[in-house]
Order: C-alpha cells, then sequence, then structure tokens
C-alpha cells in the first residue's frame, strides 16, 4: 500500500505498537489518546516516594514479540531475568509448589490425583490444533483429563478465580492457552521459564517507546477523547472528538474494548454490531499495597479459598529487586470480575478494607504499621471470555465502513491477554490490513 495517512484511537501498547509498524513501513500515523499519557493498562503510578506499574506485568522469556520491540527503543538489555517460586493458599495454608518435590509432596491430591494433574498439563503443552478445543467446554475438558477430585480441589478454585462466574460459558482454549504461555518457553527450546521486568516498570518502556515513535514523526494527542468515528463525504473517515474538534484521515485504525468500538462507530451494519456486542470482558479491581517487608518468596500465590476475595498473590518485588522499589515489598491483590460487577460501584476505601481486612487475614502478623501505602486500581474492559466457538463469532479487523478498521484484544483467539499478545495481534492484523 502505498503510503497513507492514518489515524489511530487508543494509545495503549495496540495502538503504540501499530504507530510503529505503520511508520516503518513508510505510513503517517497519529495516536489520540483520552488519558494525559500514552500507556493504558500498562500505565504507572506513584505509591508513596515508587512509581511502578498500576497493574502487574511479568515478561516472559518466550514474549519473543515484546522483547522485539524492547529492542527496538533500545531497552533490551534492561530486562532482568529472575527464576521465581510459585505459591499455593489452600484451607487457610500457604504451600509452595515451585518444583517436582514440591508437587508430590503437595497436601490434598492423592498419587493418583497429582498424576492426572501432571498429566492435564502434558497434554494441553502437546496439543497443536486449539480449534477443536474451541467446541469444548473447559469445565468438560478439565474433569475428562483430571478427574472430578483434581478439578474440584484445584482446577475449579483456580476457574473461579480468574473467570468468576463466566468460566461456565468458557472454552477449553482458555486453560490450553495458559498452559501453552507458561510451557512456552520450554517448547521454543529455552531451557527454564525465567521471568523478567524492565528496570523502572512499564513507566521506562513507554518514555521509550513515546519518545521513539516521536523520533519516527509520530504524532502523540493526549487528552483526545474520541467520541465518533464518521464516514465523510470525500470517502475519508472523520474522528470526532469530546473536545470539538475533528480530524480526517485516509483510514482510520480503532483499538478500544468491542462494545465501545461498536458505539463509536456510527454506521456499522446492524450485523457488526451485534458481533461487536457480544463479546463479553471481565474487569479487574486490584488493591496495590506497598510494605515494609517481604510477606513470602512467592511471585504468584494462588488462592484456592473461597473465602478470599482477591484472585490471587502478586508478590512483584519476589521478582523486581527492592532496591527498584525504594526497599519496599510490593504486593497485587487482583479481582476479576463482570464488568457490572456491584464491587465497580464501590469506593476505593471500602475495596480497601475489605481486601486488606482479608490479606492481613492470611498473614496474621501483618499490621498497618506495615502498611506504607494502599491504592485501588480498576479497568472495566480487560479479558474476554472466550466461549464456545469464540473465534467464529468474530467480528473481523474490516469493517463495512471504508477505511475503518477494529484492531483490539478480542483478537486474542489462541492465547491469554498479555503485552506480547496484543503486539501479535497488533503486527499480524495490520499486515493483514496493508495487504
Ligand atoms: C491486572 C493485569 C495484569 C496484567 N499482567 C500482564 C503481565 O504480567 N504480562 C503481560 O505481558 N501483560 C499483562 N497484562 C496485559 C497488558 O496490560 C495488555 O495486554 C495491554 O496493556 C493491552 O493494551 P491495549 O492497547 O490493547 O489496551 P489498553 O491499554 O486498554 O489501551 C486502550 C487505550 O485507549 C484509550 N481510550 C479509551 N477510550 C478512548 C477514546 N474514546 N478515545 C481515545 N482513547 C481512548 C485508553 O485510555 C487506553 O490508553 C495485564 C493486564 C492487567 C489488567
Amino acid at each position: 500500500m502505498a503510503s497513507r495517512n492514518w489515524g489511530i484511537i487508543g494509545g495503549g501498547i495496540m495502538g503504540m505498537t501499530l504507530a510503529h509498524r505503520l511508520s516503518q513501513a513508510g505510513h503517517k500515523a497519529t495516536i489520540f489518546e483520552s488519558a494525559p499519557e500514552v500507556g493504558g493498562l500498562v500505565s504507572s503510578w506513584k505509591m508513596d516516594d515508587v512509581e511502578w506499574d498500576k497493574f502487574y506485568h511479568v515478561i516472559l522469556l518466550s514474549d519473543f514479540r515484546t522483547r522485539n520491540i524492547l529492542k527496538d527503543i533500545g531497552l533490551d538489555d534492561k530486562i532482568e531475568w529472575v527464576e521465581t517460586k510459585t505459591g499455593f493458599y489452600i484451607n487457610g495454608k500457604l504451600y509452595s509448589m515451585s518444583d517436582t518435590i514440591e508437587f508430590l509432596k503437595f497436601p490434598t491430591l492423592n498419587l493418583i490425583d497429582k498424576f492426572r494433574l501432571g498429566l492435564t498439563i502434558i497434554v494441553a503443552s502437546k496439543i497443536k490444533n486449539w480449534k477443536k478445543l474451541e467446541k469444548i467446554p473447559v469445565t468438560q475438558w478439565l474433569k475428562k483429563w483430571s478427574g472430578n477430585n483434581t478439578y474440584n480441589k484445584i482446577w475449579l478454585p483456580l476457574l473461579r478465580a480468574k473467570l468468576g462466574e463466566s468460566y461456565k460459558k468458557t472454552s477449553a482454549v482458555f486453560i490450553w492457552a495458559t498452559i501453552q504461555r507458561l510451557y512456552g518457553a520450554r517448547r521454543s527450546g529455552l531451557k527454564k521459564e525465567m521471568f523478567g521486568f524492565v528496570i523502572g516498570g512499564y513507566k521506562t518502556v513507554i518514555q521509550s517507546f513515546k519518545k521513539t515513535l516521536i523520533d519516527e514523526g509520530v504524532i502523540i494527542k493526549t487528552n483526545y477523547t474520541a467520541k465518533e468515528v464518521i464516514s465523510s463525504n470525500n470517502n475519508k473517515p472523520q474522528i470526532n472528538f469530546t473536545n470539538g474538534l475533528c480530524e480526517q484521515f485516509d483510514e482510520v485504525i480503532v483499538t478500544l474494548p468491542a462494545s465501545i468500538a461498536a458505539k463509536l462507530c456510527t454506521s456499522l451494519s446492524a450485523a457488526e454490531i451485534n458481533r461487536l456486542n457480544n463479546i463479553e470482558y471481565l474487569g479487574v479491581i486490584c488493591v496495590a499495597v506497598l510494605l515494609d517487608k517481604p510477606i513470602s518468596n512467592f511471585y504468584i500465590t494462588n488462592i484456592t479459598d473461597s473465602e478470599i476475595p482477591f484472585t490471587g498473590i502478586i508478590e512483584m518485588s519476589a521478582l523486581v529487586n527492592k532496591k527498584y522499589l525504594g526497599g519496599k515489598s510490593l504486593v497485587y491483590l487482583p479481582k476479576y470480575v463482570v464488568d457490572k460487577d456491584p464491587l465497580f460501584n464501590e469506593p476505593d476505601e471500602a475495596i480497601k478494607k475489605y481486601f486488606i481486612n482479608n490479606f492481613k487475614k492470611m498473614y496474621p502478623w501483618l499490621t498497618d504499621d506495615n502498611i506504607k501505602f494502599a491504592g485501588v486500581a480498576r479497568a472495566k474492559h480487560v479479558i474476554t471470555v472466550a466461549k464456545l466457538d469464540y473465534s467464529e463469532m468474530l467480528q473481523g479487523v474490516k469493517t463495512s465502513m471504508p477505511h475503518v478498521y477494529i484492531v483490539n484484544t478480542s483478537h486474542i483467539k489462541d492465547g491469554t491477554l498479555n503485552v506480547n499478545e496484543t503486539v501479535k495481534v497488533a503486527e499480524t492484523k495490520l499486515e493483514e490490513i496493508l495487504n
């Protein structure tokens, strides 16, 4: 395609990657972001005297697309790789599950259950054709391979924690993709899985990415909220903004969640709007806590206890050296909920109290004196629910509006939500559009 002028709505990783690849291909690109800064879900905030991501982020050795972007923006030598440990909180007790011996010692499952759990992971990691799994409910697939006992004691609480009640309509692709991601490094020939982070967190990434884009000639307009995309008389799509301004482009890409894209693009067909509105999202409410000491040596503590309101505990400082966190420990307490969940209407103070009281139940030595900061981050559209036949129901990137495209994370059909998959969608869908 000859050089065109592109407008991109949304300045998250998706919008930034699209702009980067477009300008590398000789096109002009402008990003419009409603927030005062680009970054979206990878944005950072100040917690006491520490600035780090609002939501936790980790990079895997097998995240080759993310690592390519980091190379492009000059940060590939700023990643630190660490071997981390995983914990489980079951019936009020914490257990380590980081190696084979710990796995064999793991309580609540007998040897046969453990064998079947291990087998399920091996089977999932060997499957190449995920399309077949789209037709099978995740509950059915897990019960088949793991048996009822392991399903009820391990998988069901984990599914509930990650998907809320939406697990009932989720296909087996979800668990397949999760296992594939965790075993990706081994599949790709890397000896062991390690988790990585960029020194300074995603703030460093966004700053360098933004600088690279500006050097490439990309225009970034923040505090610009798109109100609608219309087809103008001269066949050029036009973006109208809430500040009363409007701009026309040769091509427009919307990177916002499906239902928002449906509202924004005014003359889509009823079938397109239906397909976009059919995509269900889970949101997240995440309490970040800064402590004066560590709580464990686990990066992730999975919680199978239904009494605890959050999904798990992510102890960022088990990965990130505390020297980058002002000597403190940083812990995230996330809860995944549907966007209509009443918890979204609760004030921050109530959520903090609810989460921290339960956090203290898990760690009875913890007092308010140990807590140096606690803050609530929320996002309503985070993970799409991978329902049965999900990929069949998706709206393609091309729309019936001339030169208007919708590219967002709902296009992740065979992966979990992460930056690497977001970059993959941006790169592959852009290739599709340009060809
Ligand atoms: C709790 C949590 C944990 C995660 N953990 C990891 C992890 O460990 N590793 C990993 O790789 N990934 C992780 N991710 C995923 C990662 O953050 C996402 O894959 C990625 O940030 C998605 O980028 P995006 O551009 O698609 O969406 P977004 O970041 O949501 O970008 C959309 C942008 O559009 C803007 N916008 C919205 N409406 C308008 C409008 N009308 N006009 C203009 N702009 C608008 C928004 O402000 C936003 O900046 C995690 C995410 C969450 C929430």
